[in-house]
């Protein structure tokens, strides 16, 4: 009897041991758990933070790139409003003031022309740049002979920087080659990437434009060279954001306000096809290919 009770005892004392071990174990077990869950919860939520951190200081970068690129923008764009505005009220105030020979008063007239062509365009540029955000902005499509587009943008550009013929040059092509679309648009693009190849060669421009059928079916690809300032790989698509402008080297202070090549690649994609920038590196050149439907 009393082995009996000795074996009850012993077998309870053996099951409540069994179950305290087995209750330390699972409490562990469950207490590592928490911890081991604790210590994956922290991780992730160290992670979101370093995370949410490091798109903060990004973001923050880039609003203050912005800003300065807004600042430089707003400079340039006041100085190009403010510098012909009073040459043109120089030039006035002497006519009304002094007796002026006539042939003064003609080279007077032209410089004044041509200051009020400078305020245009630029007005124009930063109106165009606004328009490219609506999606629906009417243009007319016509059929263009691009030859055509491309000789009557270089007339303009060489006479804007009184250039002789020799210093844009546009190949022959084969054929008439054709394009749709909207010839003033069309055209504010040439003008644009042909006066960027004058003004970002310092040394006096030779600009060569080439038209040819693409290696793709139905296009034409548009070469336009230079000899100019050229550009570093990095900058080859950072040229098209709107503001971006390249940091010029010591000494060089060409004008711009970093809108043209955005405006240039807005009506180049409102046609259905692309541009890209090409150059060998700084001081070698840079040659603009622009890509378009044939019509
Ligand atoms: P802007 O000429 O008014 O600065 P753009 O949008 O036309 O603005 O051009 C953006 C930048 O691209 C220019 O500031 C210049 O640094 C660079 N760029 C454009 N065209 C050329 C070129 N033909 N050769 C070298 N750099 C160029």
């Amino acid at each position: 009897m009393r082995r009996r009770k000795t074996a009850i005892f012993f077998l309870i004392f053996g099951i409540s041991l069994s179950a305290l071990a087995l209750a330390l174990n699972v409490g562990w077990i469950l207490l590592n758990i928490r911890e081991v869950a604790l210590l994956v919860l922290g991780m992730i939520f160290f992670a979101l933070i370093i995370t949410g951190i490091v798109l903060n200081t990004i973001f923050l970068v880039r609003e203050v790139r912005k800003s300065e690129q807004h600042d430089a923008f707003l400079n340039s764009v006041t100085h190009e409003l403010k510098t012909p505005i009073a040459s043109i009220r120089l030039y006035l105030e002497t006519l009304k003031t002094r007796d002026v020979s006539p042939e003064k008063q003609q080279e007077f007239y032209d410089v004044m022309l041509a200051d009020s062509d400078r305020l245009l365009n630029t007005v124009d540029q930063v109106l165009s740049a606004s328009k490219t955000g609506e999606t629906r902005s009417r243009y007319d499509v016509e059929e263009l002979d691009i030859g055509g587009l491309l000789e009557d943008s270089a007339s303009i550009v060489r006479s804007r920087y009184n250039l002789d013929p020799g210093s844009i040059r546009i190949a022959e092509t084969e054929a008439e080659l054709r394009v749709q679309g909207d010839s003033h648009e069309l055209q504010t693009a040439f003008v644009n990437l042909l006066d960027n190849a004058v003004k970002y060669s310092p040394g006096g421009a030779k600009v060569s434009v080439r038209v040819k059928a693409s290696p793709i079916r139905n296009r034409l690809d548009i070469f336009i060279k230079d000899n100019g300032v050229g550009m570093e790989a990095t900058e080859l698509k950072r040229v098209f954001k709107r503001f971006y402008r390249v940091p010029q080297a010591d000494g060089m202070k060409v004008k711009g306000n970093g809108l043209g090549l955005f405006i240039v690649n807005s009506i180049i994609k409102k046609h259905g096809g692309s541009i890209t920038a090409d150059s060998k590196g700084a001081g070698r050149g840079s040659t603009f290919i622009v890509q378009l439907p044939k019509a």
